[in-house]
């Protein structure tokens, strides 16, 4: 986590290059990977062809001090996840993102340096997923770093998968683990809090890469939207959870008009969100309900997809849906039934006093 230190021993002033310079040292080296990337940088608007297919679009804002810190966010990893947690939205729709665009705005305590190491991070995150940055807009700030990216993809129309879809006897599914980017950012807040107190303690994240990477590097799961097609298996409803599990499946709910039952011991977790969960003193299934950031997808099937959902390697069945609209509730591992409120990851809530 030195990165952010290191680019202090030089700096460039962004007004030496100016706007101009900036976005043409910034896109230079791009290759165009895609034939539905018909023109990228350099002109008035992107030209993309998505012949055949439906075009999907979403955006998401990053703002300094609401969506990330930068005391213990390194820049490249910042561009990486602001990359990342927009294709997951493709992925939430059953497609296959194609391109992005990028809005950044920076006040002038950012040296050119320091929007290469962004543009670092954005375009290792394109090149793993082959995706094409066609396009953006680079602004000043009076304070504070802003990064919007909107993720353009594709779907055939009978492949793309809406929340409303799911009906009551569907199989609930979810991706991978869950809780581990919460107890991340648990993590480094606390190191944080502990730096603040006495600046020369050294930060005591040995062990923890497992959460630390998950909460600073997270990658969508395009590759379940892969294994999925070639399962075939077309979900009924799908989400991808950024929020925390909880206010996914309420989402999933109300939108399909159905409810839900999921069972505690059904949810994965990774061995070391399960350490570091102890170490907080924190029920895991709580993390997974009520954290955050997992960008992991999550779905139903018909009943009559059990046998190939089951091969998939990396899903696991966590509950159904059923016919009590709009309620949703957990069999907790002492076969208790508790009732699940969204209560989610609201960053508007949580950080009102910004
Ligand atoms: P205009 O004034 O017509 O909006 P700009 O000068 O903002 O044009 O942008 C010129 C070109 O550079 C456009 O193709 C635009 O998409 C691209 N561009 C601008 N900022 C960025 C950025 N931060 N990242 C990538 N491309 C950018
Ligand atoms: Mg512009």
């Amino acid at each position: 986590m030195s990165e952010l230190t290191e680019q202090e021993s030089y700096r460039t002033e962004i007004s030496k290059l100016g706007e101009f310079g900036l976005i043409d040292h910034l896109t230079k080296n791009i290759e165009l990977q895609n034939s539905s990337s018909r023109t990228g940088v350099g002109d008035d608007a992107a030209v993309i062809d998505h012949e055949g297919y439906q075009t999907l679009v979403s955006v998401d804002l990053m703002v300094e001090g609401v969506h990330f810190d930068l005391t213990y966010t390194p820049l490249k990893h910042l561009g990486y996840k602001a990359i990342a947690v927009n294709l997951s939205d493709i992925a939430a729709m059953n497609g296959e993102p194609q391109q992005v665009v990028v809005g950044i705005a920076l006040s002038s305590r950012f040296p050119v340096e320091a929007i290469e190491e962004i543009y670092e991070g954005m375009l290792m995150a394109c090149k793993r997923y082959k995706i094409d940055l066609v396009g953006g807009d680079t602004t000043s700030s009076t304070s504070g770093l802003f990064i919007s990216v909107t993720v353009i993809g594709r779907a055939k129309a009978e492949d793309i998968c809406y929340r409303k879809g799911s009906a009551a006897g569907d199989l609930l599914c979810v991706s991978g683990d869950l809780g581990a980017a919460y107890m991340g950012l648990l993590l480094l807040e606390r190191e944080k809090a502990a730096f603040k107190a006495n600046p020369n303690v050294q930060p005591d994240l040995e062990g923890f890469d497992y959460v630390l990477e998950r909460q600073l590097k997270p990658e969508p799961r395009t590759d379940i939207v892969v294994l999925l097609k070639e399962a075939g298996v077309k979900p009924t409803s799908m989400i991808d959870i950024s929020d925390g599990l909880a206010s996914e499946i309420m989402h999933l709910c109300k939108a399909s008009g159905v409810g839900c039952r999921i069972y505690e011991d059904k949810i994965p977790f990774d061995p070391v969100t399960l350490n570091t969960a102890d170490s907080f003193r924190m029920v895991p299934a709580v993390v997974a309900l009520n954290g955050g950031e997992d960008y992991e997808l999550l779905f139903t099937v018909k009943q009559s997809d059990f046998e190939k959902v089951r091969q998939i390697k990396g899903i696991s069945i966590i509950g159904h849906m059923t016919e009590n609209k709009g309620h949703a509730d957990m069999v907790t591992s002492d076969s208790q039934v508790i009732g699940l409120t969204a209560q989610g990851w609201d960053a508007l809530k949580n950080k009102a006093d910004y």
